[in-house]
């Protein structure tokens, strides 16, 4: 928590050191989810990856931030999947001049009034049967901080029931 706000008070005041390269974006994801793979299969969570670029591209990426968004994506599928056959689907795709991932889970969903606000800081849905002291509703707050320091775009549809699927979109540069 500490953490995660002396964060925020950076992100503010605009002190934030990206660091910012020039880095593959096939191998470089593909590394990440290999990390992913190996960590959620421990759990028994079915995880898939599919690369659907038709060529590689670089992108001009913060790796150290980039993996954070993945984690707090991927680790919010996993804490709010439930037990059952939860899997996770990450596909990458690109359009236009953007490389867009998906992050698709089965979980229970998000109701449609609130998810207009997931993305705002502290903001949880149903904090009281989630009470979990670690939770503080900034991991997607900060997600979309650092994607949008990216100059890329996040978003998320979801269905009750069904599932949730996240977007990351980032900017390509050749
Ligand atoms: P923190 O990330 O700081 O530990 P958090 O997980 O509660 O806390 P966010 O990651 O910002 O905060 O998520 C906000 C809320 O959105 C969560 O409390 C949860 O209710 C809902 N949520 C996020 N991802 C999913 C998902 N994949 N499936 C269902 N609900 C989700
Ligand atoms: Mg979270």
């Amino acid at each position: 928590l500490i953490d995660d706000l002396f964060f925020f008070s950076k992100l503010d005041m605009q002190k934030l050191e990206f660091q910012f390269e020039a880095v593959s974006v096939r191998p470089f994801i593909h590394d990440l989810m290999e990390e992913f793979e190996l960590e959620l299969e421990e759990r028994n969570i079915q995880f898939e990856y599919h690369d659907n670029l038709s060529e590689d591209f670089y992108f001009n990426v913060d790796r150290k931030r980039l993996h954070q968004v993945f984690r707090n994506i991927i680790g919010n599928a996993e804490k709010y999947g439930g037990q059952q056959e939860l899997s996770i689907k990450v596909e990458l795709n690109r359009s236009d001049n953007f490389v867009i991932a998906t992050i698709k889970d089965n979980g229970p969903g998000i109701p449609e009034d609130k998810l207009p606000h997931i993305f705002e800081r502290f903001y949880r849905i149903d904090s009281e049967r989630t009470k979990d002291l670690m939770s503080t509703g900034l991991g997607l707050a900060i997600a979309k901080e650092l994607v949008e320091a990216h100059d890329g775009n996040i978003s998320v549809s979801s269905k009750i029931n069904e599932g949730s699927c996240f977007k990351v979109m980032l900017p390509t540069t050749a």
